[in-house]
Order: C-alpha cells, then sequence, then structure tokens
C-alpha cells in the first residue's frame, strides 16, 4: 500500500543490500518476463510505488552513507538511505539537506524519483538540482549518471518515479548550517487574498516559507490561514544558553498509533474544532521565534504512524499546482471541496519557484494547494474528477508521488513532456521492465 492505505497490490519483495542484490532481481525479472520496480519507505501517498503481480525491490536495508566531504558539503550514500538518517549525520557537522519535504522518512532514491520539493522551492527548486550523480541499475544494466554525464538519462531518473530503473547510490550537495535551528515568523491571515498577498512578500525575505490553510473555513474567511517564514539560525539568534549546543540534532517520536482505529477518528466536528484552536492560538505576528529542524519541517513526524487515523478506508492527498496566473484555481478547489462535502483535513498553501529541466517534475512557478482527505464520501471521485479538468484548464497538474486517482486522458495534458520522457525510458528499457501501478493506471498499460 502507499501512504494513504488504500488500494494495495500484491507483489514479491526482495531485500536489496547492495546494487548486485538488484541487479540479480532485475537480470531475474527480464530472464522470467516479469515487471520490476523500488519501492523505498514507502510515503508516497497512492500507488506508485507498489508493482501488482511483479518484483518489488525494498531499497531500505541499502542505507548506508558511504562518504561525506565534510569541507565541501557533499555527500555519497545508498539509494535507500534516508533523509533521517542523513540528518543525523550531517546537522551535528554543520551540513543540511538541500531540500526535505514534509517529511524526513522518505530514501533518497524516492526524493530523485518524486523529484521532491520542500517550503525553500520558491528560492532553491527541487531535489534533482541539487544532486551531483546517480548510480542507476536499469534494464540494460548500471550506469552512473548526472547532470553533466548523460543528462538525458538522469533528467528522466529525476521525477521519473522509478520507471528508469533502481537508484542504488546518490551523491547531493548539502546546505551549510550554523545551527541546528530556525528563526521563525508566524503569522495569521484571515483570508486566501490576504494569504497569497503575505506569502508573495515573504517569499521575497526567507528561505522558507509555507501557510496551513484551515479548509473548512469558507465565504469571507475562505482560505484563512498561518502562515511559517523560516530561516536558518545564526548563532547570534540564539538564546545564550543554546550556543554551546548549536548543532544540536535529537529528533524524538514521543507519540504512536498503535493500530487502525475501526473508524476514521478524521470527523467534521473535530476537525472544525482543531482548525479554529489552531487558527486561534497562532499569533497575529510573531517574529524570531527559535524552533528545531523538526518542528520546522518535519512537525508531523511526531506522531508515527498517524496514517492509521483515517481508519480502514485510509486517505488520499490531492495537490495541485497552476501558474500563478490560475491563482484562482485555489479558492475554486477549496469551494468544490466544500460543496462537495469533503473533508480537507489539512490543508497546505504554498509557492513554488522556477521548474527543474526534468520532463515530469511536478513543481512549476505557481500555487501549489495540497489537501489531505479521507476516502469514503461518495462524491469525492467526482468532485477530484472536476477539479483535475479546472487544473487542467488553467494549466497545471496534479502531483504523481500523492496521486492514486488520476484519469488517463489528463496526463499528457498536465504533463506535456510525457512522450518524451517515455522515449527516453524506452530507449534504456524497450521491454517495460520497469513499471508501476501508478503508470498502468494514468497511461493505461497493461
Ligand atoms: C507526511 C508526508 C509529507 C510529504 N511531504 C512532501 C513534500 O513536502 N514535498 C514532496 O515533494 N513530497 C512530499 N511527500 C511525498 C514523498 O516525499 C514522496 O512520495 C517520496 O517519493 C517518498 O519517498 P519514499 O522513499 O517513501 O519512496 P516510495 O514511496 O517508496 O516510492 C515513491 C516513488 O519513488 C520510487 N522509488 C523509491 N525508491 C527508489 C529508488 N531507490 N530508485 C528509483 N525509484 C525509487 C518508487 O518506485 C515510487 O515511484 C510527503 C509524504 C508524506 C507521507
Amino acid at each position: 500500500m502507499g501512504f494513504g492505505r488504500a488500494a494495495g497490490s500484491v507483489a514479491t519483495l526482495h531485500e536489496a543490500r547492495t546494487a548486485r542484490d538488484v541487479e540479480r532481481v532485475v537480470a531475474d525479472a527480464r530472464a522470467a518476463g516479469g515487471r520490476v520496480l523500488a519501492r523505498g519507505l514507502g510515503r508516497a501517498y497512492g500507488d506508485a510505488a507498489q508493482c501488482a503481480g511483479g518484483e518489488l525491490v525494498d531499497c531500505t536495508p541499502m542505507a548506508r552513507l558511504l562518504e561525506l566531504d565534510s569541507e565541501h558539503g557533499v555527500v555519497r550514500a545508498e539509494g535507500g538511505c534516508s533523509i533521517a538518517s542523513l540528518l543525523r549525520t550531517c546537522v551535528p557537522r554543520g551540513w543540511f539537506v538541500p531540500v526535505t519535504p514534509g517529511t524526513r522518512h522518505v530514501t533518497l532514491g524516492g526524493a530523485v524519483a518524486a523529484d521532491v520539493h520542500g517550503k525553500n522551492h520558491h528560492r532553491d527548486g527541487s531535489f534533482g538540482g541539487h544532486v551531483v550523480a546517480l548510480e542507476v541499475v536499469g534494464a540494460s544494466g548500471t550506469a552512473r549518471v548526472g547532470p553533466g554525464l548523460d543528462p538525458e538519462r538522469y533528467w528522466a531518473t529525476v521525477g521519473g518515479m522509478g520507471l528508469t530503473g533502481v537508484v542504488t547510490e546518490v551523491t547531493v550537495k548539502l546546505r551549510r548550517i550554523a545551527t541546528s535551528r530556525l528563526a521563525v515568523t508566524t503569522e495569521r491571515a484571515p483570508d486566501l487574498d490576504a494569504c497569497m498577498a503575505r506569502l508573495t512578500e515573504l517569499d521575497a525575505g526567507h528561505g522558507y516559507t509555507v501557510a496551513w490553510v484551515d479548509g473548512l473555513a469558507s465565504g469571507g474567511r475562505l482560505g484563512r490561514s498561518v502562515i511559517t517564514a523560516g530561516d536558518h539560525a545564526a548563532l547570534d539568534d540564539l538564546p545564550a544558553g543554546m550556543r554551546a549546543d548549536a548543532l544540536a540534532y535529537d529528533p524524538r517520536t514521543p507519540l504512536s498509533v498503535p493500530v487502525a482505529p475501526p473508524v476514521s477518528l478524521v470527523g467534521r466536528g473535530t476537525l472544525r474544532a482543531f482548525n479554529e484552536a489552531w487558527y486561534r492560538k497562532a499569533p497575529r505576528r510573531r517574529v524570531g521565534e527559535i524552533q528545531s529542524i523538526a518542528q520546522f519541517f518535519h512537525p508531523l513526524d511526531a506522531v508515527r504512524d498517524w496514517n492509521r487515523l483515517y481508519g480502514p478506508r485510509g486517505f488520499t492527498q490531492y495537490q495541485l499546482v497552476v501558474p500563478f496566473s490560475g491563482a484562482d484555481v485555489v479558492r475554486r478547489t477549496l469551494e468544490l471541496l466544500q460543496r462537495a462535502h469533503v473533508l480537507p483535513a489539512l490543508c497546505v498553501l504554498k509557492s513554488f519557484g522556477s521548474a527543474s529541466a526534468a520532463p515530469m517534475s511536478f513543481p512549476m512557478p505557481g500555487w501549489t494547494l495540497a489537501a489531505d482527505l479521507p476516502l469514503g464520501s461518495p462524491a469525492l471521485a467526482g468532485v477530484l474528477d472536476e477539479i483535475d479538468g479546472v487544473v487542467a484548464g488553467a494549466g497545471g497538474r496534479v502531483y504523481l508521488a500523492k496521486d492514486g486517482r488520476l484519469r488517463p486522458e489528463l496526463l499528457s495534458t498536465m504533463y506535456p513532456r510525457v512522450a518524451e520522457w517515455r522515449a527516453v525510458c524506452e530507449r534504456h528499457d524497450p521491454e517495460q521492465l520497469f513499471v508501476s501501478d501508478l503508470w498502468r493506471r494514468v497511461a493505461a498499460v497493461a
């Protein structure tokens, strides 16, 4: 299953400890006419890391950090190494990952395959822009690729959702930090226009920005939000007591959801109360609050297995991006979800900066909105199809790493370079050995 715990499929799982293990799985599958796919930590929400009836390469045992150049901030690690584990080693030495998604529990291979973005996209772009080199085990053998070394294959792998092969090694440039803390500005915005206007202003002055949006607020309060903007704190920003251990990094996971409850615990009443409290508790404006890396970047990681709260039906995340000219699609999306009585449980809004060179990369300059949606509402499929049409009509797209339901008709409208990317995949993998449930669905292939 994906992180949304819906629509799983059955495959044979192979634990890969080395690139040689991966090569063996690929060779055996090829000889048997089977299908193969890499799997990392399973944080894609839908079916991107599933390969029904095929051979799934579990990359997580391949998790060693191979080399850290502490002077220049370049790290080489195996494809199954997680951002969590990288941070544990790099932060105390004064280095941070160039891009982190909203959870640290993703592998480097998964970060490359989805070309992940973070709160700094407006300034630093997505993950693939910071990679120096990759080792990829593909259908036709093992290759080293990078932006300057077989760039075509490199950019096809970035955002390629595992379909060019298994990434067994990643070399990536890190960011120098003086402390392990962030200096954070928090502001409330009363509605969507105010939120977008302030995010735009804060983008100009801060490395990291994002807004939590109350997805249930409607009418004049539609889009009311809590904006956070942050930057890595300098030593002088820290209170004296923190300076001695300025690079301390010890994230905790104090809570967990041990089993999935029989019904979803995310209901309209609790969500409305939570959103109201969250909005009211936020300061109108607070500047210079010191937060840890875990608080600022990975607050959801504080509760292990929180995705189980959605009960046996699971949930999906709908994440769209539209060019700035299509900003109104954000409002329309919230209105359509509300009208359909679908529960936007956790909504996040951010502006993106420049797109990457990768043909299948999700981000483009514009607004991105992500909403966690519990499955089970009869209106959900219809309203998301309707929103897809609005998004595509505005020149936008949905994020395949979160998707479990996009119809194939819209793929080439949303990803206009898909044919160019497929041609590269098929040049290296003419038998289409690498396939996922996601790809079978969106490309309608057997
Ligand atoms: C709470 C939460 C917050 C998130 N926040 C963000 C965010 O802010 N920004 C963002 O961009 N994404 C975000 N994501 C999505 C997540 O970053 C991506 O789905 C990422 O790809 C997951 O990595 P993984 O190791 O779990 O890969 P999986 O989920 O296991 O796999 C995802 C895809 O990557 C491929 N893949 C995995 N490993 C390899 C490999 N070694 N070689 C080749 N292909 C591979 C798989 O085939 C699959 O197509 C979030 C997810 C969660 C659960």
